[in-house]
Parts: structure tokens; C-alpha cells; sequence
């Protein structure tokens, strides 16, 4: 069988020492990730708390958390993230009153969201800065799906936040934010265009398609995504929407073209999908 190559079988000096650091290493990014879906779900407790009381312009320190039926002050057991929502059965335990399954689905995004951030952009400065921007459009999301308005304090600091952190990016070695002019030049895009659609519209129509929330909002993620990412955040939003109108004209009776949809929560998706994707 002389010349017939067998099986490569390693030399005894062979370098295998990167597959141990490869085990060592794999449990303790795991346990990291674990800390990191459960802060996310932390910070999606406490994005709840906005959801509710920003549209109603209440106070988003004071007071403590309360159920917002009975007003009595949430029992530690009753604020832990994820898991209070399932042990109580969505029901207050001081007056039984049926709490949104809302609360749990936010936690459960921030969660997940959080550790996608973290796999999508690494440790550093760069992942707090666009957690941040994605907890902001979930909050905005939720409540424009919740409401139909948006909250200035949201998209107006929101652009604000983006212009500033535009220009502090290379001292902070942010990468995937856009430079100054171009961030800037995304506010004046992404403002400008949903004024005119909504000028538009209301001059052939004689009514309000879309709102002043709006406008601000893709004016604030025009400011992080850039000029050159809001038509990709439009294109995908107005599909979005559609599919979701469509469906809804499909299946319930109650709703008909004229019954005005939130489109918020389609600029926020797209924003988050822009986001990940990459500048
Ligand atoms: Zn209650």
C-alpha cells in the first residue's frame, strides 16, 4: 500500500493552542451576553415607564412605579424585568386590573436588542451610542403604535443628541455615525421630504395623511443615519406600511383607506434595520 496517502494525522508539535483560548473564551462572552440581555431587559423597564407617562407629559422620575389603576406603589417582586410580568399573570397583585402583555414585549426587545447591538457593534462607545438611538426609536415606535403622536422630547433632544455626537465621533472613536454635514444634511432630507408629502397630500386630499411627529421623526434619524440613508429608511418604511395597511384593509372591517394608520413605528423598524445593517 506503499504511496496510498493516509488520514493527516497532526504532528505532535502542531499549534492547537487557539482552540483552548477558542473553549475559554466562548462560556465567558456567553455569561457577558446573559448580563447584557438582562440589563437590556432592565433598561426596557424603565423605557416602559416612558412609553406610559411621556404622551401623557408626566414625569418620568417621580413618582415611583405605580399601577396606574389602583396607584399603589409596585412591590419589589412585582418590578423584576420579564419575569414579574409571567409570575403575576399580567394581572396587578393589589387590585387584579389586567396589565398590557406591552410591558413584557418591550423588556423582551430591549433585551434582545441589546445583545444584538453588542454582537453587531463590539465593546466600546460606538454600541452605547447606537443602543441609545435604537431605545429611543423603540419608546417613539411604541407610543406613536400606542397614541399616534410623537413626542418632541423624544426627536427634537433625539436630533439634537445625533448633531452633537455627529461631531464628537472621531475624538470618540464612533465609527458608523456620519459626519457633521452630512448628519445635518439628513435632518434637512429626512424633515423635508414628509413636510412636502404632508403638504402634498393635504392639498389634493384636504386631509392630514401625515403628522408634525413624523416630520420630526425622520428629521432625527436623518440626523444619525445620514442623507445618503434616508431614502433606504423611506423606501422601506412606505413598503412596510403598505404590506400593514393592505393587511389590515384585508382583515378587519372596521378599518378602510381613509382610516389613518401610525406611520412612526415603519420609520422606526426601518431606521433599526438601516442601523444594523451598516452606514
Ligand atoms: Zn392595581
Amino acid at each position: 500500500m506503499a504511496g496510498v496517502p493516509g488520514p493527516k494525522v497532526p504532528s505532535a508539535s502542531a499549534d492547537y493552542s487557539f482552540m483552548a483560548e477558542t473553549t475559554a473564551i466562548a462560556p465567558l462572552e456567553q455569561a457577558w451576553e446573559l448580563v447584557l440581555f438582562v440589563l437590556g431587559a432592565c433598561v426596557g423597564s424603565f423605557l416602559n415607564l416612558c412609553i406610559t407617562r411621556l404622551p401623557a407629559g408626566e414625569s418620568i422620575l417621580f413618582p415611583a412605579s405605580h399601577c396606574r389603576a389602583c396607584r399603589k406603589a409596585l412591590p419589589v417582586q412585582a418590578k423584576v424585568p420579564l419575569i414579574s410580568y409571567a409570575l403575576l399573570g399580567g394581572q396587578c397583585a393589589g387590585c387584579g386590573v389586567r396589565i398590557s402583555p406591552r410591558y413584557f414585549l418591550v423588556e423582551l426587545c430591549a433585551a434582545v436588542m441589546t445583545v444584538a447591538w453588542y454582537r453587531r457593534f463590539g465593546p466600546g462607545t460606538g454600541f452605547m451610542v447606537q443602543l441609545s438611538f435604537a431605545w429611543a426609536l423603540l419608546v417613539a415606535a411604541v407610543i406613536d403604535f400606542e397614541t399616534g403622536i410623537i413626542p418632541d422630547v423624544i426627536t427634537v433632544y433625539g436630533t439634537a443628541w445625533a448633531f452633537v455626537l455627529s461631531w464628537c465621533a472621531p475624538a470618540l472613536s464612533i465609527r458608523d455615525l456620519p459626519s457633521p454635514p452630512a448628519s445635518l444634511a439628513g435632518v434637512l432630507s429626512g424633515g423635508g421630504v414628509l413636510l412636502a408629502t404632508a403638504r402634498g397630500y393635504r392639498a389634493v386630499t384636504g386631509r392630514d395623511g401625515l403628522g408634525g411627529g413624523d416630520v420630526k421623526l425622520l428629521a432625527m434619524i436623518g440626523s444619525f443615519v445620514g442623507w445618503h440613508g434616508v431614502p433606504e429608511v423611506l423606501f422601506l418604511s412606505a413598503l412596510a406600511g403598505s404590506l400593514w395597511g393592505m393587511g389590515l384593509l384585508a382583515a378587519r372591517r372596521d378599518v378602510s383607506l381613509t382610516t389613518p394608520l401610525p406611520f412612526g413605528p415603519f420609520l422606526c423598524l426601518a431606521a433599526l434595520l438601516r442601523v444594523f445593517r451598516g452606514q
